[in-house]
């Protein structure tokens, strides 16, 4: 039964069944938008790094789930090959702006245009959107009290928690302590 009440609660498809092993060797993979056809596809030409399931109410999350996976790829890495015309940046406002699909809604890549951002010439995608295998497994929840924002009854906190830690997925309700770091880091290195 209470394995019944786990399950319940889908944290994102690629992690709710176990996660999918790293493959070392992986090179990189096409990622595709979800309409049915003219589909926008983005060639990327590198293994994804810092790979994490977001709780943010930013982030695209397939229907159901309470997180999305994001991974990091250097910009120059990342090559829109069909389709280019159905994106469209959803906010210019934001620090991340996320090219979507107008036309199914999935995001296909998140770009930092701001020169000073500590992640600038990163971008932000979502492996799951390939059908290759080996793509960097997630290994940490970020933004996970953000989940509240969107509508996740306080109460489901405790139990949400502990299921992102029995999935290895160290929860943190910023990004991760090396990220925070990194973050840290790059305004030092501004302000000296
Ligand atoms: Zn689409
Ligand atoms: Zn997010």
């Amino acid at each position: 039964m209470t394995n019944q009440a786990s399950k319940s609660i889908s944290i994102h498809p690629n992690v709710d069944n176990g996660i999918n092993p790293t493959d070392k060797s992986f090179k990189g993979g096409t990622l595709q938008c979800k309409c049915d056809k003219d589909k926008v596809t983005i060639a990327i030409s590198k293994q994804c790094s810092n790979t994490h399931v977001c709780g943010c109410s930013k982030c695209w999350k397939p229907k159901g789930a309470l997180f999305a996976q994001i991974s990091t790829i250097p910009k120059a890495n990342l090559k829109i090959i069909t389709n280019n015309t159905k994106l469209n940046i959803l906010d210019k406002t934001t620090a991340i702006q996320r090219h979507f699909c107008q036309q199914c809604g999935v995001h296909m890549y998140g770009r930092i245009e701001n020169k000073e951002h500590p992640f600038f010439g990163l971008d932000f995608i979502h492996s799951e959107l390939s059908t290759d295998k080996g793509w960097e497994a997630p290994t940490f929840a970020a933004f996970v009290s953000s989940i509240i924002e969107t509508g996740t009854d306080p109460k489901d906190m405790k139990k949400i928690r502990q299921q992102l830690k029995n999935l290895g997925l160290t929860p943190y309700d910023c990004l991760s302590p090396e990220l925070m770091d990194a973050i840290a880091i790059s305004v030092y290195k501004r302000n000296k």
